[in-house]
């Protein structure tokens, strides 16, 4: 008898009928006399539903209350799949996340996970009944409702199968593991067996949306052991493990793209100490995240460019948080272009092979694809591109380092 995490995302939720498929997969883990706790997504397509309403009535909505209202999705899904597998006898309840609680930072829209209260949960689950989990959410301290940001209910599963101690953590999604890069992009992805923790964080964090980044970041500190597998077949799925258990590294593992990516180049800036500090100090403060950083050398030794990523999604704040700033931080005016991407190369090979970088640029300059920014990491090297490239790209790199499967 282990006890068991089972996380199901939005697709593998999307209706009636699926949940009903989970609650059979839920159903034959808890005949074999696991102790289970299951987390569950918004059904697909939800979510987008609810932050588009919040939009219409608030274009930048406040945070708080946008929670309350894209939180609910996972709740009418967890509400479901408990009815399901009472339905076939299994007993379950529902916990939402204030009930737990699963104790959160107050960072609306992004709150991290602080503590998750299991008492009560546990002894359910020992006593035989099912622990369904709404993913995504969670409450501040003070009891207001959170979510953890998009695509973080993998990272529920792992916080709660840390605070299990949970045997396993399994994800179950609509492709069967991780694969070397996006399946759907590319036909002749390969499923890996086992990857590292450090090169799915990479991997994640570049956009590889398979796990929330945040999710492999906690499995790997917690050592929780972490699947991903298909909720629609019976294959075995990608186990992420530590680097110590992956036998040969390729140079490269995977590649990843994301397109919510934002660049801006700021015009003229005045060439002094302290420039850039009152440029990225204004979109900190406003929480903005910025990626890549080009800053061009002065032509005239008085003014230089700096150009910079930020999410897609955020790019109509920064702006404004920019403009607001124009005048102490005193540059000429501000160019943004929505129609980039990124793309990214990762694997713990790099480390210890030369010209892994030369392959990426050679690979994109033959198939003329302009590199618009570049930045790198021991184990990363991701660059910027029109987005029509996108998927030659993806493409052309997947082939490049040798990772096609055999046709
Ligand atoms: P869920 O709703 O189950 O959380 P997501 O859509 O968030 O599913 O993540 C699964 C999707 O991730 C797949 O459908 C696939 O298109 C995409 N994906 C991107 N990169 C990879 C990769 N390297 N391996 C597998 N899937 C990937
Ligand atoms: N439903 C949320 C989203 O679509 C969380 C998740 O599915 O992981 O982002
Ligand atoms: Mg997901």
């Amino acid at each position: 008898m282990a006890r068991i995490v089972h996380k199901y995302g939005g697709t593998s939720v999307a209706g009636v009928e699926r949940i009903r498929a989970v609650a059979e997969r839920v159903a034959a883990a808890h005949a074999q006399g696991h102790e289970l706790a299951v987390v569950v997504s918004a059904m697909a397509g939800e979510t987008d539903r609810l932050v588009g309403y919040c939009r219409e009535l608030m274009p930048l909505p406040d945070g708080a209350e946008a929670d309350v209202v894209v939180a609910s999705g996972e709740q009418v899904t967890a509400g479901l799949l408990a009815l399901a597998l009472k339905a076939r006898g299994v007993p379950a309840r529902s916990w939402l996340g204030w009930q737990a609680p699963v104790t959160t930072s107050d960072a609306h829209g992004a709150a991290r996970v602080l503590s998750i209260t299991t008492t009560a949960m546990e002894a359910a689950m020992a006593a035989g009944e099912v622990a369904v989990v709404p993913g995504f959410q969670g409450a501040t301290a003070s009891g207001r409702v959170t979510t953890l940001g998009r695509g973080g209910s993998d990272t529920s599963a792992v916080a709660l199968a840390a605070a299990l101690q949970a045997d396993e953590c399994l994800i179950f999604t609509d492709v069967e593991g991780v694969f070397t890069t996006d399946p759907r992009i590319v036909p002749r992805a390969r499923k890996l067996e086992r990857i590292s923790y450090e090169e799915m964080l990479e991997l994640a964090s570049v956009g590889a949306k398979v796990l929330h980044a945040r999710s492999v970041e906690l499995a790997m500190k917690h050592r929780v052991r972490l699947a991903v597998l298909s909720s629609f077949a019976d294959a075995p799925g990608t186990w992420v493990v530590s680097e110590e258990d992956i036998v040969e590294s390729q140079h490269i593992t995977g590649v990843a793209y994301n397109r919510n990516e934002a660049k801006v180049t700021i015009v003229a800036v005045p060439d002094r100490p302290g420039a850039v500090a009152a440029i990225f100090g204004a979109l900190a403060d406003a929480n903005i995240n910025v990626d890549m950083i080009v800053q061009n050398i002065a032509h005239d030794r008085a003014f230089t460019d700096v150009t910079f990523t930020v999410p897609r999604t955020e790019l109509v704040r920064a702006r404004a948080v920019l403009e607001e700033a124009r005048a102490t931080i005193g540059f000429d005016r501000l160019i943004a272009d929505e129609s980039v991407v990124k793309v990214s190369v990762v694997g713990v090979g790099m480390k210890s092979h030369a010209g892994v970088a030369v392959t990426m640029f050679r690979a994109l300059g033959e198939r003329g694809i302009n590199i618009q920014a570049i930045t790198t990491s021991e184990i990363k090297i991701s660059v910027l591109i029109a987005e029509e490239y996108l998927e030659l790209a993806v493409r052309v790199l997947h082939s490049a380092y040798g990772l096609d499967a055999a046709a």
